[in-house]
């Protein structure tokens, strides 16, 4: 077996410490370990994270894959330092069956760059009329604990409830992209003062909150658990954390995006901006970011969604809405979190490892860098900056946000169980 040191490493960003791989495991954490005949990384200055868990992916396979595939996906998700991603649903065809999930869960086996994780559609072709067999894709070999119809809104109460109730036998969890239908019907970019000035049609925070406050209260009518995809707005913080202090069972992402984007771009009309839920304002952003260091926002999630170029390069009504997102992730958290003194690096290990892990009820990943523990890590340069060049992604597609745009920090190393997936920044 392949013995791996890593020499002076910060784990969680405290002091440094050596970490001895040794084959598929972590066998010893300390100072001043013998190398012998292991390999030895130079860690000095760099942060040592558990691997990065994302519980929102679109990797399109099957049916999409001229915008990405498992393979090309999970290979952003190792330069991005993620060792397992929960995949969307949302493919062609729809993830609604045992079949389905297996066929992604196999296809991640093979790809060897990032656990994947199947997450199941609540309902039959996301059409929220009649549940799909959540029981059967759990029994399945990709044992499946997430269900959503991401991309759609579970908006019939009565299929939520049925949902939620049916979850529960199995410690399942729904994770409900909130939106309530009618009333974002023709929305192209938030509801605000500059979808005013431009004419564009908006996309209330009332359709994001009004669900999101209907499915706290099926969660704890039904006693299960509800988790909220990508929230964008500063009321839904608000319902998110009167929820909590409840008690109720109630979990909640936000992607990097949300965190540093307003609608003000949309004036420049470029459609890399379009994205569901739509860019807020700046209050809204600061709600999130705040939301997230308190703990009321459980965990980042990027809502990676590629595009095929011909997709997003065309007018702004016609343009699709999505932005990848796993290879910018960690920056752009490291940019608006911990750099702006409102997350220190262990508080990123919890918001994007331990708890993404936790609510998705994934073993072998978010766990603490100790000895005995799977070898699942990643090395951050946290003083490394540079512009995002998209031509340089692993993903098949490049319609990022950030083209162009300095972001700080980058992974040099992610660990799979062991084996490097990703060395000096580039893919192994
Ligand atoms: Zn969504």
């Amino acid at each position: 077996m392949s013995k791996i040191l890593i020499r002076g490493a910060k784990i969680l960003g405290g002091e440094p410490r050596d970490v001895l791989i040794d084959g598929e495991t972590v066998a010893e954490v300390g100072t001043g370990i013998e190398a012998g005949d292991a390999t030895v990384i130079d860690a000095a200055g760099q942060i040592l994270l558990p691997g990065l868990v994302d519980l929102h992916t679109h990797l399109r396979e099957p049916g999409r894959e001229d915008s990405e595939t498992v393979l090309t996906g999970t290979k952003a998700a190792a330069v991005g330092g993620f060792t397992a991603v929960h995949a969307m649903a949302n493919t062609f065809p729809v993830a609604d069956t045992a079949g389905v999930v297996e066929q992604v869960w196999r296809l991640g086996k093979e790809s060897g760059y990032c656990d994947v994780q199947p997450v199941g559609a609540v309902t039959v072709g996301l059409e929220g009329k009649q549940l799909a067999e959540l029981g059967a894709m759990h029994d399945s070999a990709a044992g499946v604990k997430v269900f959503s119809d991401d991309g759609k809104c579970v908006d019939d109460a009565v299929i939520m409830r049925r949902a939620l109730e049916y979850v529960k036998a199995f410690d399942g969890v729904v994770a409900q992209h909130a939106q309530e239908p009618r009333l974002t019907e023709g929305a192209q970019m938030n509801e605000g003062a500059v979808s005013a000035e431009l004419g564009l049609g908006g996309w209330p925070a009332v359709a994001e909150e009004s669900i999101i406050a209907r499915d706290v209260l099926l969660a704890a009518h039904v006693g299960s658990r509800v988790h909220i995809c990508h929230l964008s707005t500063a009321g839904s913080v608000e319902i998110v954390r009167w929820a909590k202090s409840k008690g109720w069972n109630v979990t909640a992402e936000v992607t990097p995006h949300h965190l540093l984007l307003t609608d003000e771009l949309v004036r420049t009309y470029n459609p890399v901006y379009k994205v569901n839920p739509p860019l807020r304002t700046e209050a809204d952003v600061l709600a999130l970011r705040e939301a997230l260091a308190d703990g009321t926002i459980d965990c980042v999630a990027t809502d990676h969604a590629p595009h095929p170029h011909e997709d997003k390069d065309c007018e702004w009504a016609a343009a699709a809405m999505g932005m990848v997102g796993l290879e910018t992730a960690l920056s752009v958290v490291q940019q608006t979190m911990v750099d702006t003194g409102l997350l220190d690096w262990a508080g990123v290990a919890d918001r994007m490892s331990l708890r993404p892990a936790a609510i998705g009820r994934l073993e072998g990943h978010g766990r603490p860098v100790s000895a005995g523990e799977p070898a699942n890590l990643t090395l951050v340069d946290p003083a490394y900056r540079g512009a995002v060049d998209p031509a340089g992604f692993a993903s098949r597609s490049r319609n990022t946000p950030y083209e162009g745009r300095e972001l700080p920090g980058r992974v040099t190393h992610t660990f799979l169980r062991g084996r490097a997936t990703v060395v000096d920044g580039k893919l192994a």
